[in-house]
This record gives C-alpha cells, sequence and structure tokens, in this order.
C-alpha cells in the first residue's frame, strides 16, 4: 500500500467510528445520494423532493406520513461546511413563480440537509417521544463516477482507451487533427497543452450532444471551480516507444495523475464513500426518443458508472469503504408525465432491463435495489383524445420553446412503448440506427403554473414510493 492510500484510509477510518458515534448517541443521520447524468432531472428531484417533505399532503405512499408519525420538517444548516448548499429556494421559486422555469441544472456537487422529527413506530411508540432524523441530500453529477474507471488505468492505457473510441467518430476529428502536431516533440508551451486540452475538451462537448456518454475524464465536462487548471489540462495522446522526457506526453502523463490524486480521488473519498442510500436518476425516455445508439450508449454508460457500487472492482474504492456500502440503490426513469399512465409499466420495465447488468452486480455487493418511473415534477394533465375512431391516451402540457420561453398548450402521444424491454434493448444492442417497429416522439414541456393548498408539495408521480423505498425503513 503506498503512503497516500494509507492516509486516504486512515481519514476514512476516523470518520466512519465519528458517524457511529453519532448515530448511535445522538440523532441517526441518512445521507442521501442523488446522482445521474447531465439533464436527467436531479435539481429538480431534489427540488420536489424536498418541497413535498416540507409540506407532506401529496405523500401518502411514504408510510410515516400516512401513519400520522412525522411531527414536523424543517431545513437546517448542513453539516459539512466546505460544500455548496444545494440552491433550494432558488430553485424551488423558478418552478412556483407566476411564470414558472426549469432551474439551473447541476453543475458540481451541493449539499443540503433536512430534518425530520418523527414519533416512533411499533412496540416503541408508546415509550419514546418524538426524535429527530437527519437527511443530509447530496447532489453530484453522474459523470463524476466515470472517473473510477480512471483510478486504476495509467495514463498510457486511458489514452489508447479513449483514442480507440473516438477513431470513427465524426465529432473527434479536430482534436485528432491537433494531435498529430505533438506527436514525438521534446518541446512545448502552456498554450499548446491548453490548445489540446480545449480541442479535447470540444470534443466531449460534441459528444455530449450527439449522445455518447462515455466521456472521461469526468470533470471535464462539469469543472466547477476547477476550469482552467493544469489538473485539467491534458488530453489522451497516441502512446509513445520512447516518449522525450520534457516531451509533452510525459507533461500530459503528470497532469493525468495530478487529476486522478487531486481531483477524483477527493471525491470518492469526501463525498462518495460517505453515502448510505443512493438514487440513479435516468432519463431514459430521452435516450429512446435520439435512437437504439443513445439507449445502447446510455446502457453502457450506466454499467460503467454503476461500477462504483461495488467497491471490489477497484482498490481504491475497496480502500476507502472499509465495510461501508450504499444499502439501498433505487434507479429511476425520470419525467414520466410525459407518457399516460398507463403506459408507467413498461417505462420501468424498460428501466430494470437498462440496468440489468449493474444491478445483478450491486445486489451481489448486497445493496437491496429498486427500478421505478417517476416524475418529480408533473407538467401535464392526462388527456383522452379520438383518433382515427379509435381513443389515444396523451398527455396535455404547455410546450417549453428552444429558446427556453413557454410556447402554447399541446396534446402529445409519444407512441406506444414495448411491454416487453427486448424489442428496445436489442435492437441497440445489434447497433441498428433507428427504431423499426415504432417512432417515440417526445417534447419538452414547461413547468405548469402551480396553485398548491396549504400543506401540500409540487404535484408528481411516485415521488413519495420512491422516498419510502429510500429512507422509509429509518424514519
Ligand atoms: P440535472 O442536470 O440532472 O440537474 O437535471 P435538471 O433537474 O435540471 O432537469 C433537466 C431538465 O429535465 C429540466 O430542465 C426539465 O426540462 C426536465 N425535467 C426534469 N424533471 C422533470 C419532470 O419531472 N417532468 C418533466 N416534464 N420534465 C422534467
Amino acid at each position: 500500500m503506498i503512503l497516500g492510500d494509507i492516509a486516504d484510509s486512515m481519514a476514512r477510518q476516523v470518520e466512519a467510528v465519528g458517524d457511529t458515534v453519532s448515530e448511535a448517541f445522538f440523532e441517526p443521520v441518512i445521507r442521501l445520494g442523488v446522482t445521474g447524468l447531465a439533464r436527467a432531472g436531479k435539481t429538480v428531484f431534489i427540488t420536489s423532493l424536498v418541497a413535498n417533505l416540507l409540506d407532506r399532503g401529496r405523500m401518502p405512499g411514504l408510510l410515516a406520513q400516512s401513519e400520522g408519525r412525522i411531527v414536523s420538517a424543517y431545513l437546517q444548516p448542513q453539516p459539512d461546511d466546505t460544500i455548496p448548499r444545494f440552491e433550494y429556494e432558488n430553485h424551488l421559486s423558478a418552478l412556483t413563480a407566476a411564470a414558472p422555469h426549469w432551474p439551473d441544472s447541476t453543475r458540481a456537487v451541493s449539499e443540503l440537509r433536512l430534518s425530520l422529527k418523527v414519533r416512533p413506530s411499533g412496540l416503541l411508540s408508546g415509550f419514546q417521544g418524538p426524535r429527530v432524523v437527519h437527511l443530509d441530500i447530496v447532489d453530484y453529477p453522474g459523470e463524476w463516477l466515470l472517473d473510477l474507471g480512471l483510478l486504476d488505468r495509467s495514463y498510457a492505457d486511458w489514452s489508447s482507451e479513449m483514442l480507440a473510441r473516438l477513431a470513427d467518430r465524426e465529432e473527434a476529428h479536430d482534436f485528432l487533427y491537433a494531435t498529430r502536431a505533438f506527436a514525438n516533440r521534446d518541446t512545448w508551451e502552456e498554450p499548446d497543452a491548453q490548445a489540446i486540452a480545449r480541442a479535447y475538451t470540444s470534443y466531449l462537448e460534441a459528444a455530449r450532444a450527439a449522445g455518447y456518454s462515455d466521456l472521461t475524464p469526468g470533470r471535464f465536462l462539469l469543472p466547477g471551480e476547477m476550469a482552467g487548471s493544469p489538473a485539467l489540462t491534458f488530453a489522451p495522446l497516441p502512446p509513445e516507444d520512447s516518449a522525450p522526457r520534457k516531451g509533452l506526453w510525459r507533461e500530459m502523463e503528470r497532469r493525468f495523475e495530478a487529476y486522478k490524486s487531486q481531483v477524483a480521488k477527493p471525491f470518492f473519498r469526501d463525498h462518495f464513500a460517505r453515502i448510505d442510500r443512493q438514487v440513479v436518476l435516468v432519463d431514459a425516455l430521452g435516450a429512446i426518443h435520439k435512437g437504439p445508439r443513445a439507449v445502447e450508449d446510455l446502457r453502457q454508460t450506466m454499467t460503467d458508472i454503476l461500477g462504483a457500487f461495488r467497491p471490489g472492482r477497484n482498490s481504491f474504492l475497496s480502500r476507502i469503504l472499509i465495510g461501508q456500502r450504499v444499502e439501498k440503490i433505487l434507479f429511476a426513469a425520470t419525467k414520466a408525465d410525459h407518457l399516460h399512465h398507463t403506459q408507467h409499466g413498461a417505462l420501468s420495465g424498460i428501466m430494470q432491463a437498462l440496468v440489468r447488468d449493474a444491478v445483478d452486480r450491486a445486489q451481489f455487493a448486497g445493496a437491496q435495489t429498486d427500478a421505478m418511473a417517476i416524475a418529480a415534477l408533473r407538467a401535464t394533465v392526462e388527456e383522452t383524445l379520438t383518433h382515427d375512431g379509435a381513443p389515444l391516451d396523451c398527455v396535455r402540457g404547455t410546450l417549453l420553446n428552444p429558446d427556453g420561453t413557454r410556447g402554447r398548450m399541446a396534446a402529445m402521444y409519444p407512441g406506444e412503448l414495448p411491454e416487453d424491454p427486448a424489442r428496445l434493448l436489442n435492437p441497440a444492442r445489434q447497433g441498428q440506427d433507428t427504431w423499426l417497429d415504432g417512432e417515440y416522439d417526445l417534447m419538452a414541456f414547461a413547468p405548469a403554473a402551480l396553485r398548491l393548498k396549504p400543506g401540500e408539495g409540487p404535484p408528481h408521480i411516485r415521488l413519495d414510493r420512491a422516498a419510502q423505498f429510500l429512507i422509509g425503513d429509518r424514519i
């Protein structure tokens, strides 16, 4: 074990002891991680979850609520002084304004503490007064979990793998062209490194827009306060037999190692390792709309991301987790309000099938998992229209214009999702370009103007069931 790793595992042990002591003697803390790829719906999920836990009129599926045991819920200063607070109030006011709009998306890690005062259930209920349970919600980009694959890899290995993946991608053309000029050169200037890193970042951005999600390093697309620092100014370069000691290849290798130790590892150690419940949000409908390639890419990326929940896979992670593990993982297909409820079952089936490989492994590691279709914020109402003499189950809402402004009201029929997920996943695995037996149209909706009664949170679909699975057993 190298020195840095010993320090990592010692820091983690001290923290673990601290956690147990405070849990046993003081007030229990649930650390709920919320993750997913960009635009999966993390910000909207947390905002609506918190609003619905504060005003619980729409949360009958949360058992402690339907049993009348939640005495009160309130926000508190979070325990971690160095993590930005999740901007709950700003996000909620975006969603509840007179002309509501979607809030700004997740760009980095943030946290919020919500405390629940609950009466105990069962035998203890007669003897004990209410106790306080803290729910620490940690929001972080799923892209950052992809960095786990980097930690056990050398710069040469990572470069070869990335270059093989992007060789056939049109989006990588300019980047590949830029790298050619630097092969085997023994002198370089900082602007050269920056130009190559910029070209690589532009490739990652274009690849993401084209629907790819195998995009490492995870922090390049969401750099936060680290933008422009040397640890984020590198790119994969083709292997060199005897790379000059002062050449660009060696410098990129050094920066790659700095990224691993100073950017990627601290995230896993300080945030990821402390999570005990996790929800992974997936925009499965968005991928289905983009086509079979996007679905296959999503499936593979989910498998990569979820590798992080199987600590045995990675020696660094096993060390910092020391016996601690995520106890429950919920996979939630978001934005289910784009579908009439008659299709929600099919969407959860697709969600389940998408993460099956990864789930089998997580179960192996002892975590309890579930998959469901949810909408954190319901932006539509259901409507049955008559089309060619037959009833058609649609949803109706205010369309969102491409420039983000609110458009006209419209009814949408997104297509009939198959009951058997294999009918989507097989063509995706086989690399088909388009869906042959169906079309899946999707329109973006603006959030609906809300008129909430006292005690009611924003309208949602199955957010209460998601909360019951994630925290119900601890409150
Ligand atoms: P993040 O990048 O994971 O934080 O994603 P956001 O929470 O910002 O969501 C991205 C976009 O997805 C939002 O701007 C909305 O357009 C859409 N969205 C998210 N949740 C819902 C939902 O429950 N219903 C609908 N109709 N759209 C949603």
